[in-house]
């Protein structure tokens, strides 16, 4: 019996099927803007556990598509829950920092007062609540900031606009734990076998790279790990309008998947060393 991962082309589906023998499902495979295809697909393939990888991430494009995404973000997960609680395996669903209004400064901790400010953050919340009436042995795990050698990133596209400009002003009043794809992979594999053992240990977990950093800073450490000499201004979120709006506080305290699973928070900094390296071997390779 095999692990069903619901998306395929992802940054954290593509580093799950790097990882283990999965079977992952693309779009075509199982649309999730048609929730039902979600039991459909788990009662076909029958797996030993469900790890849900897609979702609706066009975090702006949202506020105008919010029915859409609480359709994929929502009620697909809530599908996939239930379908796994009556067949009595595990389900390792990803959410969000966004599912916090982002005040104050102190890490979020799994059991604080959610308050979306987005309607993406809004859609990964109804999620996160059919999930957990779903029961079973399911883990809700909240990432931030994610990042892989693959797919749309903050990565990528400073690596892009790095090599084409002298100055770029990014956003330092920001701040997260940036989170290497492969990381979340290695942790959704983990839990999955844990659940597996013990159903005792379902329930909403925070898991996000250390240390702590802003947008700016992020930027700076990539150009310093590229080799590029573009220089990076720091400016406010009010500088840099966009149609949703996202927390300054995306700090995630990620102490309770350390006690329950073992499970370290990731160094982001040697997790943009290898993406890097990844990328410089390719150019060699050509
Ligand atoms: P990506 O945006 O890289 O990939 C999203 C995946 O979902 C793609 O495989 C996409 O397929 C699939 N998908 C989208 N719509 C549908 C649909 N209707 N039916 C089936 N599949 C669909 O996501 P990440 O790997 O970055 O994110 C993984 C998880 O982490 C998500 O739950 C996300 O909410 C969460 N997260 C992500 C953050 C980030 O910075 N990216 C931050 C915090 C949490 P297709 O190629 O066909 O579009």
């Amino acid at each position: 019996m095999t692990i069903l991962v619901f998306g395929k082309t992802g940054q954290v589906a593509r580093e799950l099927q790097a990882l283990a023998a999965v079977v992952a499902l693309a779009r075509d495979e199982a649309d999730l803007s048609v929730p039902s295809v979600c039991a459909a697909a788990i009662e076909q393939y029958r797996p030993r556990a469900v790890i849900n990888a897609a979702a609706y991430t066009a975090v702006d494009r949202a506020e105008e598509e919010e029915d859409l995404a609480n359709q994929i973000n929502g009620f697909a997960p809530t599908q996939m829950a239930q379908a796994c609680a009556a067949r009595d395996i595990p389900f390792v669903h990803l959410s969000t920092d966004y599912v916090f209004d982002g005040s104050g400064n102190a890490p979020w901790r799994p059991d604080d007062r959610t308050r979306p400010i987005s309607a993406y953050g809004r859609s990964k919340l109804v999620g996160e609540k059919g999930v957990t009436e779903a029961g079973g042995r399911y883990a809700i795990l909240r990432t931030s900031w994610v990042f892989s050698a693959h797919g749309q990133n903050f990565v990528k596209t400073m690596l892009s606009l790095g090599a084409e400009r002298d100055q770029l002003r990014v956003v330092a009043d920001q701040i997260g734990g940036p989170t290497p794809a492969a990381a979340i992979a290695q942790a959704c594999i983990t839990v999955t076998d844990q659940l597996a053992k013990d159903s005792a240990k379902a329930g909403s977990y925070h898991f996000a790279g250390a240390p702590y950093t802003s947008w700016a800073d992020f930027a700076r450490a990539i150009f310093a790990e590229a080799g590029l000499t573009c220089d990076v201004a720091n400016i406010v979120t009010a500088d840099y309008l966009t149609p949703a709006c996202r927390p300054a506080n995306s700090r995630l305290d990620c102490s309770s998947i350390e006690e329950v699973f073992g499970i370290g928070r990731p160094d982001w900094q040697a997790g943009l060393s290898a993406i890097l390296q990844d990328f410089k071997q390719k150019d060699f390779d050509q």
